[in-house]
């Protein structure tokens, strides 16, 4: 097969001990930690979960330097655990829909705030805030044989070493089996497909030569800095 202009790269996520993933789909989750959601003005009732998406080549590996936007002057953090689809499906029940699951990692969804705000003023789509270039560094994955299905633990992300945003994985609204399902009622989903769960509350801004370092307990650490 020959193609009309060179055929783009596909992205791929390192794998402890194992071949690159590759990445077909992002999703991310909005609000899914009771306290964001207070922190950016909403109540934290079980509403349905919500989604948005960001291009495949936002992803930016581990120990990057991640350029700092254009088009922003509030340029934020966002630290979320990723799940990453070995299996798809679609209308998955929630006590099936782990089986889905490869793998997890640690990802920032790096927002451009000002433009998302502007958005929402104007009921206008989020993707120039949310799924802009370099806009989702994502850690190496650790497949579920290694760690298992993480659903407590501590999740955190410093900056220039103080914490900036701290919460546990038990905090999630929907979990990552509840999240899967309804995602799976709304697209069909497949191999190769991320799932940004999340963030806990105290996301804010970043600046030019800020060290990024998030963590979830059991997997691996993402280091970036902004430049
Ligand atoms: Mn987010």
């Amino acid at each position: 097969m020959t193609y009309a202009i060179p055929v783009p790269a596909i992205t791929t996520v390192p794998v402890v001990g194992g071949d690159p993933f590759p990445v077909r789909r992002i999703y991310c989750v909005g609000r899914n930690y009771a306290a964001h959601a207070r922190e950016m003005g909403h109540d934290p009732n079980r509403e349905p979960p919500f989604f948005f998406m960001k291009p495949t080549d936002a992803i930016v590996p581990t120990d990057s330097e991640v350029p700092y936007p254009v088009k922003t002057n509030d340029y934020q953090h966002e630290i979320e655990m990723v799940v990453a689809l070995g299996k798809g499906g679609r209308d998955i029940p929630v006590e099936k829909a782990l089986e889905l699951v490869f793998g997890y990692a640690v990802g920032l969804d790096m927002t451009r705030r000002d433009l998302q705000g502007e958005a929402k003023k104007l009921a206008r789509p989020w993707d120039m805030g949310k799924g802009f270039d370099h806009s989702a560094p994502c850690a190496p994955l650790q497949p579920v044989s290694k760690v298992g299905h993480p659903d407590k633990g501590a999740i955190w992300l410093k900056v220039n070493g103080e914490v900036r945003q701290q919460g546990d994985l038990s905090d999630l609204i929907w979990n990552v089996a509840e999240t899967i399902s309804y995602l799976s009622g709304l697209v069909e989903l497949f191999p190769g497909d991320l799932i940004y769960t999340g963030t806990p509350e105290g996301v804010g801004a970043v600046v030019k030569g800020d060290k990024l370092h998030g963590h979830v307990d059991g997997l691996v650490d993402l280091n970036v800095t902004i430049v």
